[in-house]
């Protein structure tokens, strides 16, 4: 089902990709594939001062860790330079841009003397060029800008698809200069030639872009162009309900794989931030893509909730297939220099941890008790291994010894053991557990030994016994 959608996503590579952008770019993408349309990545890099190459790859790799595959791009706006100069001539000799020979230094005075007046500050439009005005002879020693001729009066409007009609008065819009002194297109004209060859259709982008939009479509009409339909997003608030930055923790979209979330549990996350589907909470990527459209995202700030994000995350990980996760653990113990060939297969332990886990840090916590040797909290043993408990472990390791390693005859040696050291299950499982894997809560007891094996357990319980 192909279509004529374009959808882009054009982030700025100052920084990480963070959050909101990720949401910006799953709905793009997502509309897209809604469509059978195409999604276009474009890295918007004019701002060579804050642009980095370390900026660009976070872009690629948030996008690709998250599934976000684009079907055109990327393309840089610095490799496009020629194409933005070639557009500037043609709207200086289309009359619809014109140089603008006033310098920075009466431009500030034009504006503080219309402040004293008690005007909005603007430019005046001097060398604006008008039927039968006379335009002042250009200075020698300025070099031009180059501004675009927004249209005098009227109105620019449009039908944001989120936010609804915006109608702003061409009186309100200055000549924007679409080119510096030194010749470079400024931003604005940037995204607006880029909108119009790339054919983009639907912009969907942040509403901090909103104030941009009247003039990127003045500009566009100047060109002869279909304007795109604009859904502006809103933005996504911290949990605490003020604007989303570091201080709520992860932001940046590597950071959630470096604390544990699967990519599909961030995308179904982000999925629902500011968009809905009735009720539905719980979706995969192509349920989404099935349903995902520009009538159900709401047009108030999303609040970001941590928690619910958990619960999402901690669901994939009980649904995730056992080797993936063990894929994962393996690189969370490797990077913490814990050799995950050291415990028992990891696909196993996953097995009996990944239902009791929130993240696969916590996934590789557990892991980790099996891989290493233990140091259990002093006061931890000192108050579990005591006089009682170690004969009764003491006299359990003995039967260890010889039982079938498997769970009914594990359990059964435990049974024997509190029955002859008239002990109830607590006073010889928590003792057991903090002998063998250093912690005074674990899954089964009979399902730990099991997992550990003969040759570890004993090993562990000798330390003590
Ligand atoms: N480069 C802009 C940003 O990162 C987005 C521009 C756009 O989507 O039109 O905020």
């Amino acid at each position: 089902m192909a279509s004529n959608v374009r959808t882009r996503f054009a982030p700025s590579p100052t920084g990480y990709l963070h959050i909101g952008g990720a949401r910006t770019a799953l709905f793009s993408w997502a509309f897209a594939r809604r469509h059978g349309g195409t999604f276009i990545l474009r890295i918007e890099d004019t701002d060579v001062a804050r642009s980095t190459p370390e900026a660009v790859q976070a872009i690629l790799d948030g996008m690709e860790w998250l599934g976000l595959d684009a079907d055109e791009g990327p393309f840089y706006q610095m490799q496009r330079m020629d194409r933005y100069k070639e557009v500037i001539q043609q709207m200086l000799a289309a009359g619809t841009a014109y140089h603008c020979y006033t310098s920075s230094e009466e431009l500030d005075r034009i504006r503080e003397e219309q402040r004293a007046r008690g005007e909005k500050p603007r430019y005046d439009g001097r060398w604006r060029p008008e039927q039968g005005k006379t335009l002042p002879t250009p200075p020698e020693s300025v070099k031009p800008v180059v501004r675009f001729r927004n249209p005098a009066d009227g109105a620019v409007a449009w039908d944001d698809l989120v936010k609804g009609r915006i109608e702003i008065a061409n009186t309100e819009l200055d000549d924007l200069v679409i080119a510096r002194a030194d010749g470079t297109p400024t931003y604005n004209f940037c995204v607006v030639v880029d909108d119009l060859d790339m054919g983009i259709t639907h912009v969907i982008r942040g509403d901090d872009h909103v104030n941009n939009t009247p003039r990127q479509i003045n500009i566009l009409q100047a060109l002869g162009a279909q304007v795109p339909l604009y859904a502006h997003l809103s933005m996504i608030l911290g949990d605490d309900g003020t604007k989303l930055s570091k201080r709520h923790g992860a932001v940046s979209v590597m950071q959630y794989d470096d604390e544990g979330y699967l990519p599909e549990a961030v995308v179904n996350y982000l999925g629902r931030l500011g968009w809905s589907h009735g009720d539905d909470e719980i979706f995969s990527r192509q349920q989404f893509v099935e349903w995902f459209d520009l009538d159900h995202i709401t047009p108030s700030a999303a609040q970001f909730n941590t928690e619910k994000l958990n619960w999402l995350n901690a669901h994939y990980i009980k649904q995730a297939d056992n080797a993936r996760l063990a894929a994962e653990v393996a690189r969370r113990l490797a990077r913490r220099g814990v050799d995950p060939e050291a415990g028992p297969a990891l696909e196993a332990v996953i097995a009996l941890y990944k239902d009791r886990v929130a993240n696969l840090n916590e996934l590789a916590d557990s892991a980790e008790l099996y891989c290493v040797e233990l140091h259990p909290a002093p006061e931890l043993v000192a108050q579990h291994l005591t006089d009682v408990s170690r004969p009764a472990l003491a006299g359990l390791k003995a039967r260890l010894e010889g039982v079938t390693w498997e769970k009914t005859s594990l359990n059964q040696a435990i049974k024997d053991t509190m029955a002859e050291h008239g002990l109830k299950m607590p006073q010889v499982a928590i003792p057991l557990r903090i002998a063998t894997l250093g912690v005074a809560q674990t899954p089964a007891i009979d399902a730990v030994l099991e997992l550990l094996g003969r040759e570890r357990v004993l090993a562990r319980m000798a330390r003590y016994v």
